[in-house]
């Protein structure tokens, strides 16, 4: 090997931090790339865990599935010998009275036909006027428009809090984001309906035991993974990145890719810019718990409980309606637990400052198998207002890059194409060309996030990166205006 290879570390062996350190060890004779990953596994959030009781089972117990257009993701697995089961999506939203699904007509919907009706037109109005209403939160474009309480609590945050995982932050998710979930052609998960406001149960795809497929990945890069190793300390001086794990012992790098959180980015740094502390301390995360258990009890309490049909279940707390819970039939949904006689459920409470509504305690003790913590971003509109358009203004400054679904929106296939970025920031080659839409989606994460074109030179991605560079700072001064009058008005 060359002895002038660069020596790149990458924080952190999620989605990510991987997608980086595949691209990267592509070119051994380039980059001597390692990954220093705080836990026993490689894979960050996609976790695989044993279900105690008979048949031995196991479970996805986090990151679950994704859609068709998870093109990166796909092409990634397919590498290493992975696939994955497609599944159609059947939701149960509401209970009683508020019951509806997405592959029946039920009396909610019939009630609310006028509204869902009009949906569509706001949809597109907020599509079309995308830069303004990227700062409106979707609570507020919902009352300007004269839709009802019901309407909004029991179906558009419902659904949205599905799309994002967003559960309580829902009413605060950027209502251009929303808009996006029905009208993107790369991002559309459901086909508005203008009578059962979602016409179809979309094919979705299930993982396969992700903790195997990370550690089979992870085995087969050809670049060093260290795990049970955390960066506590990176010090950037001399051209060079100081970085200290937490036995002290210190190495050397020229390049660093953080593919963990942002939270644990501006702890380990220790001369942040004033970006870098404005864009990724504006991350906002929040403690969640999902408890994976096998109470009917408790599912046919709180949900419309279809035992053998629904994958995914959601409630609106009936005493504060922003607030939301989500359940899962894992039995129906991963392709493992299908053939058994078990009902294994998950229920996710979101937000642990308000953990006086959530309903955790009253699943029965005895039927709870799992149970885990996690730390979530929210995609409320500050997220896009002050850490989205200032990424690209981080990239490459002093040897560092950030990649990681914070980064722009909190899907598996965001993580992915992110590390892909970073690593073709440094040197390395997009690895799927061939895929139109893995590389569409690549190169407009490419223009955003880092404010580059996929190929510099007479194109009009070239055109749009230099023209979207003073935008993004005009668009975020536009942004603290609008935070400003929020404020005045006591809105914010
Ligand atoms: C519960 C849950 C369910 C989800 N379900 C889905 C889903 O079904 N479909 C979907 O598309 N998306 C889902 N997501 C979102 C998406 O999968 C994640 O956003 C994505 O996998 C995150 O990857 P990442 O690399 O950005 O971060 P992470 O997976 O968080 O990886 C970051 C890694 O950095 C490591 N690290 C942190 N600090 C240090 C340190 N100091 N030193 C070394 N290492 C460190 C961490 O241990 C971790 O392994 C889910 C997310 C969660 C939390």
């Amino acid at each position: 090997m060359p002895t002038n290879r660069k020596q790149v570390l990458i924080v952190g062996a999620g989605a990510s931090g991987i997608a980086a350190a595949y691209a990267l060890g592509k070119l051994p004779e380039k980059f001597d790339v390692h990954v220093w990953e705080k836990c026993g596994q490689a894979g960050g959030v996609a976790t695989t865990e044993k279900i105690e009781g008979p048949g031995d089972l196991i479970m996805n117990d986090g990151v679950q599935g994704g859609c068709p257009t998870y093109r990166n993701t796909l092409n990634l697995m397919a590498e290493f010998g992975y696939s994955t089961t497609p599944v159609h999506m059947m939701i149960s939203f509401g209970k009683g009275q508020t019951a509806w699904t997405n592959y029946s007509k039920t009396p909610l919907i019939d009630k609310l036909k006028d509204e869902i009706k009009r949906f569509g037109g706001t949809l597109r109005l907020i599509n079309k006027l995308e830069f303004f209403f990227i700062f409106v939160p979707i609570s507020q474009v919902l009352k300007w428009f004269g839709y009802s309480k019901q309407f909004c609590y029991e179906m558009v945050f419902p659904l949205t809090a599905l799309f994002f995982g967003t559960g309580n932050q829902t009413p605060n998710v950027s209502a251009a984001i929303v808009a996006r979930v029905f009208l993107d052609d790369d991002l559309r998960l459901f086909d508005y309906d203008s009578e059962c406001f979602l016409s179809q149960s979309p094919e979705m795809f299930a993982f396969p035991p992700l903790k195997h497929m990370y550690e089979t990945i992870s085995s087969k890069l050809g670049v060093d993974v260290d795990l049970r190793r955390e960066v506590t300390s990176v010090i950037r001086k001399e051209d060079k990145v100081f970085v200290l794990d937490a036995l002290g012992n210190e190495k050397v790098f020229d390049e660093i890719i953080f593919a963990c959180d942002a939270e644990t980015v501006l702890k380990v740094l220790k001369d942040p810019t004033y970006l870098e502390r404005k864009a990724l301390g504006n991350v906002h995360y929040y403690n969640d718990v999902t408890v994976t258990h096998e109470d009917d009890e408790y599912m046919e309490k709180h949900y419309e409980l279809h035992k053998d049909v629904d994958q995914y279940f959601i409630r609106t707390d009936p005493t504060d309606q922003s607030k939301l819970e989500m359940s899962f039939n894992l039995s129906n949904y991963q392709p493992q637990l299908k053939s058994t006689d078990r009902y294994i459920y998950q229920t996710i409470f979101l937000d642990d400052s308000t953990k006086n509504i959530w309903t955790m305690n009253e699943i029965n003790q005895g039927k709870i198998r799992f149970t885990r913590w996690w730390r979530q971003f929210s995609h409320t509109w500050r997220h896009f207002a002050f850490t989205v358009p200032l990424m690209r203004y981080l990239q490459g400054e002093k040897h560092t890059w950030f990649c990681g679904s914070y980064t722009l929106i909190n899907t598996h296939e965001i993580a992915i194409i992110s590390g892909l970025a970073a690593a073709f920031r440094l040197g390395a080659s997009y690895p799927f060309p061939n895929d139109k839409l893995a590389r569409k989606q690549f190169e407009q994460y490419l223009l955003v996030i880092h404010g580059k074109p996929a190929k510099l030179g007479c194109n009009l991605a070239t055109l749009k990166s230099f023209a979207l560079a003073p935008f993004m700072m005009i668009f975020v001064g536009f942004a603290l205006l609008f935070q400003f009058f929020l404020r005045l008005f006591g809105k914010d």
